[in-house]
């Protein structure tokens, strides 16, 4: 991964540089997530588990700018997209989630600010600056399924009423983002 994704930057000073980032990494790279889908593959016999599954492509772009024509509204948007394995919550397989997410934010500031023609999320910042990496990473963990599951029946081979029992019983997603949810 690239260093831009890694050093911290204030907002304004991302925006400033007007700076495109290139994204080419892989899951090993992005740690929270990593370890997020390595619990959630715990409960998977070993030889079910998909080898390397760490080395599955991340690949995006971000660009930094401003929203406003006063500088005062540092932006960034972009695209970045992975796939990861997951217990499908049905048959209890593996299934492979494709993760693709669009950025569209301002990077703090007051959004009645922003141009009306302009749609931007918030993004709000906990310190002055950011770890562009971070924000990427955080948006692709918040795109994750509550309860993955294989879209086509033919693969995924569990019975209906068991799949419903299993659907209560186990959401391991859910259950590990309100815990990161506490910890922040
Ligand atoms: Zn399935």
């Amino acid at each position: 991964m690239d260093n831009l994704l890694r050093d911290r930057h204030t907002p304004a000073e991302l925006a400033a540089s007007g700076q495109v980032i290139e994204i080419a990494g892989k899951l090993g790279d992005l740690e929270q997530l990593s370890e997020i889908v390595r619990k959630d593959l715990e409960t998977l016999n070993t030889d079910k588990l998909p080898p390397d599954w760490r080395e599955s492509p991340v690949a995006g772009q971000l660009s930094f700018g401003f929203a406003d024509a006063q500088d005062g509204l540092p932006t960034v948007a972009g695209q970045v997209g992975v796939t990861v394995p997951a217990t499908c919550q049905r048959c209890l397989g593996v299934v492979e989630i494709p993760l693709e997410v669009e950025l569209r934010l301002l990077l703090g500031g007051d959004v009645a600010n922003a141009a009306d023609d302009e749609h931007y999320d918030i993004w709000e910042l906990d310190e002055d600056t950011l770890r562009p990496l971070d924000l990427l990473e955080e948006a692709l963990i918040m795109a994750i399924p509550l309860a993955p599951m294989h879209v086509d029946d033919a693969v995924c081979k569990q019975p209906a009423a068991i799949a419903e029992a299993v659907t209560e019983t186990r959401r391991p997603f859910a259950k590990l983002k309100s815990q990161m949810e506490q910890e922040d």
